[in-house]
């Protein structure tokens, strides 16, 4: 499997030199349980009928059903399906919920299709994974490139094949099809609190703590706001097109309603009324990454943080809200130099949680408030960083090997319950 799957493996060796596990969970760890993949066929505008290839991986689902997001993308491969729905096994049992991992994909470029095409295209993937998913067997959600209209297509075209109502078969849903309440801000806000709770560990909780944010999207803005709102000075912010800097801290309530209503951060700092309006300094991405902030947020893309930039990297600590930001020889270059990186499998894990929250309330009928579901993540989300923080402490290694330690104590936990070799060779 691809450098993503390697990288995880070798993340996971490092974890094992901490925790006996059985060889049994070695084993069962070491292949995704189930993997499809499909040809699906869709009438384009022009009269054609076109094949996209599509794949979905179950791969372990020890813990619960298997969960992950469904991507389209054109880098869509069953490598990087595999690699991503190992990644979600972990993400998944770090938070304590009560699924395994799964991950799924189409090889398409989505924004070359008509609406109809994209609509048809959504359709036919559920159509053609068939009895692959179900809301006990496997749940796909949004991820790259989709969004909550195409999970409303697909539950719809669930629903149609199995002729019954069945919103928990996906989530990341319009709130008017089932979907949660909070699940937008969820991974922002999940974030936010893991931040939270770290800071005052590293004597980082000050207002004039400052953060650089990569990647200006669904993740990185919320959280620029809400960290803007608790006070911090967020310094730097970038996306696509490049970044604006401001070592007094930027407006970002400003600098989100213009983003709003230009779509382009860019405008920001090119515009002489809008310059004067919000002060600040045009940045690419590559001199964001490396500005001498206390906090850098990689919010983006995989692999911003490698061996080739590691070295300059001047914050003092790293939270993952992408994932995959950091390459593993990255990541060991960082932790030398006494950087501390908090991994994606924790800091991004408020929107798998609220999905399941989600989930929960499709399958009970009951619908929470917005408190409810808020204050549910922030207890979940600080609870577990806690957890791994305290790993970290124990062991005396790195946050990421800690996350892991923590997930595999409770994948092994539920293959072992199920009967060890031990067990039956009656040695215990
Ligand atoms: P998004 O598409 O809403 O935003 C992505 C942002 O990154 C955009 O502002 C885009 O302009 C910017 N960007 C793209 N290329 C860039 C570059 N070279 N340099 C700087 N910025 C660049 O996506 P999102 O939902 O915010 O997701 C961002 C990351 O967080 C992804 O890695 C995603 O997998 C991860 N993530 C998101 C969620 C979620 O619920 N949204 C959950 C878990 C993980």
């Amino acid at each position: 499997m691809g450098t993503l799957f390697s990288d995880a493996e070798r993340h996971l060796q490092k974890a094992f030199e901490h925790i006996e596990v059985s060889p049994d969970t070695i084993e069962r760890l070491k292949y995704p349980k189930a993997s499809i993949k499909v040809r699906v066929p869709v009438r384009m505008d022009n009269g054609d009928l076109k094949f996209f290839e599509g794949y979905r991986v179950r791969f372990d689902d020890t813990r619960g059903p298997t969960k992950g997001g469904i991507r389209f993308h054109p880098n869509v491969s069953q490598d990087e399906v595999a690699s991503l729905a190992y990644w979600m096994t972990f993400k998944c049992a770090v938070l304590d919920l009560p699924y395994g991992g799964g991950k799924g994909g189409i090889t398409v470029d989505p924004k070359k299709l008509s609406r109809f095409e994209l609509e048809r295209l959504s359709r036919a993937y559920i159509n053609a994974l068939g009895d692959f998913i179900g809301p006990d067997i496997d749940i796909p959600a949004p991820d790259v490139y989709t969004n909550a209209m195409i999970m409303g297509w697909m539950m719809d075209q669930y629903n149609t094949i199995h002729r019954r109502i069945a919103p928990a078969v996906i989530t990341g849903k319009p709130l008017a099809m089932g979907g949660s309440v909070g699940r937008e801000d969820a991974t922002a806000t999940g974030a936010f609190h893991t931040i939270q709770a770290i800071l005052p560990k590293i004597n980082l909780d000050s207002p004039e703590t400052t953060f650089a944010i990569q990647g200006f999207g669904n993740a990185g803005a919320i959280l620029a706001g809400l960290l803007h709102k608790a006070g911090y000075k967020v310094v730097a912010v970038s996306d696509s097109k490049g970044g604006i800097h401001n070592a007094d801290g930027l407006d970002i309530p400003a600098v989100r309603d213009h983003k709003e209503t230009s779509r382009t951060l860019e405008s920001v700092y090119c515009k002489d009324d809008v310059c004067t309006l919000y002060p600040s300094d045009r940045i690419s991405n590559h001199d964001l990454l490396e500005l001498d902030v206390d906090v850098l947020i990689p919010a983006a893309l995989e692999n911003q943080l490698t061996a080739d930039n590691a070295a300059n990297i001047k914050a003092k600590a790293v939270f993952e809200v992408a994932n995959g930001p950091t390459s593993y020889d990255g990541e060991e270059i960082m932790v030398n130099n006494g950087i501390l990186v908090v991994p994606d499998i924790l800091t991004n894990a408020g929107g798998v949680t609220v999905s399941y929250f989600e989930w929960v309330q499709n399958r009970s009928g009951y619908y929470w408030t917005l408190d409810e579901v808020n204050q549910r993540l922030e207890e979940r989300m600080v609870r577990e960083t806690e957890n791994v923080w305290s790993i970290t402490k124990e062991k005396g290694c790195s946050m990421r090997t800690a996350a892991y330690i923590h997930a595999l104590g409770r994948i092994s936990e539920a293959m072992d319950a199920r009967g060890t070799k031990d067990y039956y060779l009656n040695k215990v």
